[in-house]
C-alpha cells in the first residue's frame, strides 16, 4: 500500500496505548524491522500488531496490540520526531528534513512542504521504512511550518 496515499490511515482501528491511554494507530511490522535496535528487534514477536503511541508526552514509542510488549525511543535506531524536540530531529525521514533545515526556509519561495509533495507524486517517499510513525509525514512538516510562521 501507497504509504502516503489520502487513504493509507483511514479505517485503521485504534488501540489505547498501555502508559498514557491516548488511542493510537497500527504501524506494519516492517517499520518496526527497519527501525528498531537489533536488541529490540530480537525481542519482537511477529504474530503481535503493533501501535506507534504519537504522544510527546508518553516514553513508548510502539507497544503490542495485546499490550504485552512496548519499546521506548531508546529501542530505535533514529530519534523519533513526537518524542524529541532538538532542532536535528527529522521532520520528514525520507528527504530529511529537520527541524533545523525547516527553520532555514521560512521566507523562501519553493515551501518544504511543496517539494516533498512533489517527491511523494513520484512515488520516491518510504515513511513505512524510515519515519517512526510508518506513514506520511506531510501533515507534521505542515503543522510545524505553520507553527514557525505563527512564532
Ligand atoms: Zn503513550
Amino acid at each position: 500500500m501507497d504509504c502516503c496515499a489520502p487513504s493509507y490511515n483511514t479505517g485503521v482501528a485504534k488501540t489505547e496505548c498501555p502508559s498514557c491511554g491516548e488511542k493510537s494507530k497500527n504501524v506494519q511490522l516492517i517499520t518496526l524491522k527497519s527501525l528498531l535496535k537489533a536488541s529490540a528487534l530480537e525481542t519482537m514477536e511477529p504474530e503481535n500488531s503493533y501501535v506507534f503511541c504519537s504522544n510527546p508526552a508518553c516514553s513508548i514509542v510502539y507497544f503490542s496490540g495485546n499490550h504485552s510488549q512496548t519499546f521506548a525511543a531508546s529501542d530505535l535506531k533514529v530519534p523519533v520526531y513526537q518524542k524529541n524536540p532538538s532542532m536535528d530531529v527529522p521532520v520528514c525521514y525520507c528527504f530529511d528534513w529537520t527541524r533545523e533545515r525547516l527553520l532555514q526556509t521560512i521566507g523562501n519561495d519553493r515551501q518544504p512542504a511543496d517539494q516533498i509533495k512533489a517527491h511523494v507524486q513520484e512515488g520516491r517517499c518510504g515513511c513505512e521504512v524510515n519515519n517512526p510513525q510508518g506513514a506520511c509525514c506531510l501533515g507534521n512538516v505542515s503543522a510545524f511550518v505553520r507553527g514557525l510562521n505563527q512564532g
